[in-house]
């Protein structure tokens, strides 16, 4: 598709979303048509009272006229406030239905999505694209529709009262328009620029906000100072650059425009000397005129606001038709046994190997811990259970189904997950324990819960105790709370399938044994996949697989792997002689 027919579409696309709206925006247009055809009736007004009224007797006073104008601008404000509010309320539902329908979209995309993006360019596709096309479009119509109407009413009236006149305003009319256009176009080349540079005051503020911590240890506030300075003078620059441009325009288009009704003055004068215009004539002529050049200059700029409308317009789009995770097949679990099988599993992330001809049977209800250094491939390898990611080969069964064939949900609700990043909600400590499908879950299990993390501690001691807000991610808490919290919330969750990704790394080496003591009780029934770092906390897992450069390098019980000699070995023996093995 070529540039304008792209246009095309997504403006179709764009009204499609207005047209359960229509009745309001009907009455918007109406209104607006009304508004935009009384516009010539204030000059008309004026002619009459110059011709008919001004310098008459005392005696013959009317009040006919003044009457009319205050009808008049009454009849307008209201036509005014039903084109404003209706187009508003339209272009606010279409606003809401647009977030919405990216958010819907949103939530049901797969990992590899959100790879690929950083949360700030998603986010502004809520915030600031969807304004943009709100208001272009508000904007774009009510110039398309009511300045056109209002032009085409005054040009009209202006030929009704002189046609040899209102025959010149059009000669005139085009080299004005190319001015003002010309004029429009560098103002929105500046303006981008400030953009941008506005953009990089955000970005260092908002590095500088996030990383007070780091900033202070490491001395960087001369350096973050100066990037600043230097980001608000660019900015300061930009912006003076824009105001001088358009001061500097201005009274250059200004004086063409003077000059143009200046010689339609002489115009005019000569016509009137000719006898071929009255006095009321000439002041409606020129009143009519002046009214005539805002309409002109916002049609003239609509094409910059419908441009930024389309782009933004296109961004949104871009997000409601990313394809959603593939919704998987239609088989059902009902309780999974919990049985997983990998069969040649290769992955990659774009052209990077991670995963390489995986083979590996984990029986219902086995314990099997992944070892080994980081960067291996072990949540990479975890993340497949979920179908967080497909693999390039292979494949990887629950309870004899390969998990493409399962339902998505069905799959999902079979496993409990603590992964390597504690995801809190900006919610109270209750409702991050029982969170989505589990809020409905009777409150003595999700005590339960946290008793078993070992979260009851330290949630007595807050000033609401389970009621307390937490606040963003759980910033007012510490890296083991957050754990505890985690982990209560996949022991809540009580699925045949548990995946602990170091989901206890952040704990002191004393509440990890605790939990760890808890995890075992835990295990019993249902089939475990941890990936620890502490060896010392999976020794008594039925099964350990040591995972090297995205191949199983070892496996076997923690007494075979040390009486092997091998990789295991070595990783345990170093962890002794460093002291972390407790
Ligand atoms: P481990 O959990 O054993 O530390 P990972 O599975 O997290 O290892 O990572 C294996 C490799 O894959 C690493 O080299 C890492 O940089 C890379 N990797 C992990 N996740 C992604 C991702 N989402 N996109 C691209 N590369 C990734
Ligand atoms: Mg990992």
């Amino acid at each position: 598709m070529n540039g304008s027919a792209r246009g095309t579409a997504l403006y179709l696309r764009l009204l499609s979303h207005a047209r359960p709206h229509r009745v309001i925006f009907l009455w918007s247009l109406l209104g607006m048509t009304a508004l935009a055809a009384t516009e010539w009736i204030l000059p008309a007004l004026l002619r009459h009272l110059v011709d008919h009224e001004f310098g008459a007797n005392l005696g013959t006073l009317s009040f006919a006229i003044p009457l009319a104008l205050v009808a008049l601008f009454a009849a307008r404000g209201v036509m005014g406030y039903v084109a404003t509010v209706g187009l508003s309320a339209v272009a606010q539902r279409v606003m809401m239905d647009l977030r919405g329908k990216m958010f819907r979209n949103l939530v049901a995309l797969p990992a590899s999505f959100f790879d690929a993006r950083s949360a700030g360019e998603l986010v502004s596709k809520f915030t600031f694209d969807v304004t943009q096309v709100a208001q272009a479009a508000t904007h774009c119509v009510t110039v398309i529709v009511k300045d056109s109407i209002v032009i085409v009413a005054l040009l009209a009236y202006l030929a009704w009262l002189n046609w040899r006149l209102a025959l010149f305003l059009l000669v005139l009319g085009p080299p004005i328009a190319w001015l003002i256009q010309r004029v429009s176009q560098r103002l929105r080349a500046m303006s981008r620029r400030l953009q941008g540079s506005m953009g990089e005051v955000n970005a260092v503020a908002e590095e500088a906000i996030g990383g007070h911590r780091d900033v202070k240890i490491f001395g960087g506030q001369a350096y973050e100072a100066a990037r600043f300075e230097r980001a608000i003078n660019n900015a300061r620059k930009f912006q003076m650059k824009v105001i001088a441009t358009s001061a500097a325009t201005e009274p250059a288009v200004q004086m063409v425009i003077a000059l143009g009704i200046g010689m339609m003055m002489v115009f005019a004068l000569r016509e009137s000397a000719a006898g071929s215009m009255t006095r009321g004539d000439f002041v409606s002529f020129v009143t009519a005129t002046a009214m005539l050049l805002p309409p002109v200059k916002r049609l003239t700029s609509v094409n910059e606001y419908l441009q930024r409308g389309l782009a933004a317009a296109e961004s949104i789009f871009g997000l409601v038709d990313e394809p959603a995770e593939p919704a998987g097949g239609t088989a059902e679990l009902g309780r999974a046994r919990g049985e997983i099988r990998f069969e040649q599993v290769s992955l990659a992330y774009g052209d990077k190997q991670v995963l390489d001809g995986i083979d590996l049977h984990i029986a219902a209800g086995e314990s099997v811990a992944f070892v080994g250094a980081s960067g291996g491939g072990k949540t990479s390898l975890v993340n497949l259970v979920p179908r967080f990611y497909v693999p390039q080969a292979g494949r990887v069964l629950v309870d004899g189904h390969p998990v493409e064939t399962l339902k998505l949900e069905a799959l999902r609700a079979a496993i409990a997950y603590v992964g390597q990043h504690v995801v809190l909600f900006n919610d109270s400590i209750y409702h991050n324990i029982a969170y989505g499908a589990l809020r409905e879950v009777p409150r003595e299990r999700v005590l339960a819960a946290a008793d078993a993390a070992f979260g009851s501690e330290f949630v007595a001691a807050l000033p609401a105790g389970f009621d307390t807000p937490i606040g963003d991610d759980g910033l007012r808490l510490s890296g083991g709370q957050r754990q505890r919290l985690a982990i209560a919330r996949a022991l809540l969750k009580d699925a045949p399938i548990l995946i602990l990704d170091e989901a206890t790394s952040a704990l002191d080496a004393d509440s990890e044994r605790r939990i760890q003591q808890a995890l075992a009780q835990l295990r019993q029934g249902r089939t475990c996949l941890i990936v620890a770092h502490r060896l010392s906390t999976i020794e008594n897992a039925d099964r350990i697989v040591v995972i090297e450069q995205g191949r199983i390098v070892e496996q076997g019980t923690h007494r075979d792997l040390i009486a092997r000699g091998g990789a295991y070995a070595r990783l345990y023996a170093m962890q002794r002689e460093s002291g972390e093995l407790v």
